[in-house]
């Protein structure tokens, strides 16, 4: 206990915090879904700050490109392409060993949702996609959960705090994915200051639920967006549900239902992911097998298999994010060739 006060100190003095909020940050457990930029300043700062459990839930895997603005890497994580969940968890446990860390290298879909969700007491956004935050917001809203809807592009950050039945919910603002938002990191290239601003306005909401509950008289209940580069600024209004929204209204949780997607085409990124789920890959013998095809090469997470002009990784549970290409047929292709139809 004595240890536990010396490292958070000066955030105990806060008297927003305090010694008894300290307490209740160290027994909270929450999620964070997606751990690309924003991800790793949201995780950074509330592993920092003493949140007691987190779950990182996170698809993808660390590339030099990601470097520029995911805070939690470094070029030896780049090198050994390991999952964002696995290299974040290693990072955490060398400046704060005391708070559970669980990594889940797993892509969040309807499948999974409550077995990857369920139980913590709130929930954060690092996602890049919307079609992954109407699954958040369903689960959510349907669990009553909490959670913190956050996203950068450009010099442009936007977040949000739900709290179901309170507020308005994600799908209250926008019932379809806004327009606006098509933008995506690999069109307009993002400032890694936007998002850490955007990530320490959510981590500072995510204190005041944590320490406070939902009625934080301090919470704030509005959609709140900001650009950096032109200094503008604002803020509408989402203190209230929207009568007949799709999801909180009247609770039709499409996006839970969305089972057996098949594949995913990451953002802009010329790259295609496959779920292959109950098909465990022991990586020695794939390897084996791969090499008289190409370049093959893996660790303990993840395969990597080059063949001109695709780049295969492969996850231990049959997972496949294939570079080279956005056609869902010609991955389909040759995931059936080399890994298996
Ligand atoms: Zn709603």
């Amino acid at each position: 206990m004595e240890a536990q006060n010396e490292r958070y100190s000066r955030q105990i003095l806060f008297r927003g915090i305090g010694r008894e909020g300290q307490q209740r940050l160290a027994a909270a457990r929450i999620a964070i879904v997606g751990c690309g930029a924003t991800g790793s300043a949201l995780v950074n700062l509330l592993a920092r700050a003493g949140v007691g459990s987190l779950r990182i839930i996170d698809r993808d895997y660390v590339e030099p490109s990601n470097l520029q603005r995911q805070s939690l890497f470094d070029e030896a994580d780049a090198a050994e392409s390991l999952p964002k969940a696995i290299a974040a968890a290693a990072k955490i446990a060398r400046f704060n060993s005391e708070i559970a860390v669980e990594a889940r290298a797993e892509d969040l879909v309807p499948g999974n949702v409550q077995a990857l969700l369920e139980g913590v007491d709130l929930i954060l956004d690092g996602t890049d996609n919307f079609e992954t935050r109407y699954l958040i917001n369903d689960f959510a809203v349907r669990q009553s959960i909490p959670w913190i809807y956050s996203a950068g592009v450009g010099s442009y950050g936007v977040t949000m705090n739900i709290v179901p039945s309170k507020t308005a919910c994600l799908a209250c603002i926008f019932p379809d994915s806004p327009r606006g938002m098509v933008e995506t990191c690999e069109t307009s290239g993002i400032l890694n200051s936007a998002v850490n601003l955007v990530a320490s306005i959510a981590a500072t909401e995510a204190l005041k639920i944590l320490v406070g509950g939902v009625g934080a008289p301090s919470l704030r209940r509005t959609l709140l967006s900001f650009d950096l580069w032109t200094n503008d600024r604002a803020e509408i209004s989402a203190a209230q549900p929207r009568p007949g929204c799709r999801a909180c209204g009247e609770r039709d949780f499409i996006h839970l239902a969305g089972e057996g997607r098949p594949h995913i085409t990451l953002c802009g990124r010329n790259s295609v992911q496959i779920h292959e789920r109950q098909r465990p890959i022991s990586f020695a013998e794939l390897d084996e097998r791969l090499r008289p095809h190409g370049m093959v090469r893996h660790n303990d997470f993840v395969l990597k298999f080059w063949r001109d002009p695709y780049e295969m990784t492969l996850f231990p549970d049959g997972r496949a994010i294939i570079k080279g290409t956005s056609d869902p047929a010609v991955a389909r292709s040759l995931y059936a060739r080399y890994v298996g139809s």
